[in-house]
């Protein structure tokens, strides 16, 4: 027998999908806020959320008689027709929220309109919708949640620890603030003010604030744009890449989301500049027009797609690219804003430590720079770094055939010299190359490649460009395919280990290259390990040349594939870690 399920199990299911957690509740309610156009909004929790959430803001209210809508499912005042599902501008347009949120909590909304005289007030607990009752208020609107999920215990046994969910509640509301620098946010956990972003703060200041105080000086401009859309924004310096992907934000039209060939592709354009399993820091906002963006994919609106994937994404490498290669930082930031005294800097990513408690642990990859590259106490912001092999003394020290050691303008340095070595090929390379079309090598007789199909298909798409790199390959009928040459770089390596490399990316086509310079950037690396030969004891003759080759790298700090070339110590920090200073 089918029945239709009544309302109530109906919003107890679109719960499930809208609100996952406190801070699931959170966002629908900032972002209501921010659709009714508040320009002040304070976020009240206690017990991680569970307990309570309020949500006051000065905007423009609800009309009495809409109260009786606001918890009913599919009731919105931002979309009117399906048209309009077309072009969405706001945040929300589901007319879900409130329906879910009513449904597995108590709430209570009051509100005014500017022009009304008086405010009113409902409640709706667990799905049972109260009177309309007339209360004071001030304009704007206050809403209410409390004992969430009581009526759903398996929900509300999922929940982390008050604290867990309040750190959720407290970085979620740091990335919605991002982007609304217009608007004053404050969060209040407990009774204890946590955050407090004040109005017309800098976007870098918002950021440094939220992410701590490493990224002040560290954060390079991106900005670029093609046809109607732009991309803006900040690029963290590569060495504070991270282990997780949770520092990749992206706004399109200020709404916090993902979309995959997005994310894959500001991760190829900075590929290079990255360790192995690092993921990119950013904070970018994407501006395309509404109605070539679909927003409507996801519950939580979590995910967004475009109508020019390709378009965007070119657009997002391009301008990462642009940004990491300059390496412009933002005007100085400084490590402290109004907002971050009171804000709680949670210790475990606030800055480095004094000394990383990983430093001597041998299972894990040495730190990056295992001191703090800025203290409080030096200059708030740094000028990008300098070759450190600008000024160069006499003497070097070669230290177990692999590390050189001498005396930088300030402090020690430390090279890795195989690192360097790759560094210098690869720039030379690029220089040789840059603007001409790579030799081929062709084959005698052509290889024959048999692929998986997609591989094959990716392969046949990505023809033009593949040729451009000196890779001729054509289709051979079925699941094969024929290479006729091979870049003459490359000479030495079979066509097949060739493909394998080219294709060995994760099986996720979109994070393959497929720009011409991301596919001849990989033919040069590839070229790179063929021609370094680890272990190698270098003359002092060829120490001194390579040293003097590398007074002129575009990119002195990093070996092609992402590892540092040098560790600098400066005076300050021998200094601070033999205690001669503190
Ligand atoms: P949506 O945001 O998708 O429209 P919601 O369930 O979140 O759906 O909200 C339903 C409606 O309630 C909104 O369309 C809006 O008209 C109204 N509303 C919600 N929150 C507020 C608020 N803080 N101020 C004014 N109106 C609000
Ligand atoms: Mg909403």
């Amino acid at each position: 027998m089918i029945r239709v399920l009544p309302p109530e199990v109906v919003n107890q299911i679109a719960a499930g999908e809208v609100v996952e957690r406190p801070a699931s509740v959170v966002k629908e309610l900032l972002e209501n806020s921010l659709d009714a156009g508040a320009q002040r909004i304070r976020v009240e929790i206690q017990g991680g959320g569970a307990e309570r959430i309020a949500v006051l803001d000065d905007g423009g209210g609800f009309a009495p008689e809409d109260l009786r809508l606001a918890f009913a499912s599919h009731a919105t005042s931002k979309l009117a027709a399906l048209a309009d599902l077309d072009h969405i501008a706001s945040l929300g347009f589901r007319g879900e929220a409130l329906a879910s949120i009513g449904a597995i909590a108590r709430c209570r909304i009051v509100s005014r309109r500017a022009g009304d005289t008086a405010g009113a007030e409902i409640r709706c607990d667990g799905g049972q919708l109260g009177e309309l009752r007339p209360a004071a208020a001030a304009p704007g609107t206050l809403i209410e949640v409390r004992d969430l999920f009581f009526n759903t215990p398996a929900r509300r046994r999922f929940l982390r620890t008050p604290q867990a969910e309040r750190a959720r509640i407290h970085e979620l509301m740091q990335k919605l603030a991002l982007v609304r620098l217009d608007v004053d946010f404050t969060l209040v956990a407990d009774g204890q003010p946590l955050l407090r972003l004040p109005a017309g703060t800098a976007f870098e200041q918002r950021v440094v604030t939220a992410f701590g105080r490493e990224l002040a000086g560290r954060l390079w401009s991106v900005e670029r744009s093609s046809g109607p859309y732009t991309v803006r924004g900040l690029l963290a310096d590569p060495e504070l890449a991270r282990r997780d992907s949770t520092r990749e934000l992206l706004w399109i039209n200020g709404r916090l989301a993902r979309e995959r060939a997005a994310t894959a592709a500001i991760r190829q354009a900075m590929r290079e500049s990255l360790m192995g399993g690092r993921f990119p820091v950013y904070f970018l906002q994407l501006g395309a027009p509404p109605e070539l963006v679909d927003v409507n994919v996801h519950p939580a609106k979590a995910e967004v797609r475009f109508v020019e994937s390709r378009r965007v994404a070119g657009l997002l490498h391009d301008a990462v690219r642009a940004a990491a290669q300059q390496r412009g930082a933002v005007a100085a930031v400084g490590a402290s804003d109004p907002g971050s005294a009171i804000a709680e800097r949670p210790v475990a990513r606030s800055g480095f430590p004094d000394l990383p408690h990983d430093l001597f642990a041998r299972d894990r990859p040495p730190p990056v720079f295992p001191f703090p590259r800025s203290s409080p106490t030096d200059a708030p912001a740094e000028a990008p770094r300098p070759n450190p092999f600008a000024s160069l003394p006499e003497r070097f020290l070669q230290v177990h055939d692999l590390w050189l050691v001498f005396a930088g303008t300030d402090g020690i340095v430390v090279v890795d010299q195989h690192a360097l070595h790759e560094r210098v090929l690869y720039e030379q390379l690029c220089a040789r190359d840059e603007g001409r079309p790579a030799r081929i090598q062709r084959l005698l007789v052509p290889e024959v490649v048999e692929l998986a199909p997609r591989d094959k298909a990716w392969l046949l798409e990505a023809a033009e460009a593949l040729a451009e790199s000196g890779f001729l390959v054509a289709d051979f009928g079925g699941l094969a395919v024929a290479v006729h040459g091979i870049p003459a770089l490359l000479a030495r390596s079979s066509p097949r280990a060739l493909l394998d490399t080219l294709l060995a990316d994760p099986d996720d086509e979109e994070a393959r290259p497929r720009a011409r310079a991301a596919i001849q950037e990989r033919f040069h690396s590839m070229a790179c390990r063929a021609a370094v030969r680890s272990g190698d004891r270098l003359q002092p003759a060829e120490i001194t040349a390579l040293v003097e080759q590398a007074r002129t790298l575009r990119h002195p700090h990093n070996c092609p594939h992402g590892r540092p070339t040098t560790l600098n110590w400066s005076q300050a920090e021998l200094e601070r870690w033999f205690r001669r200073r503190t």
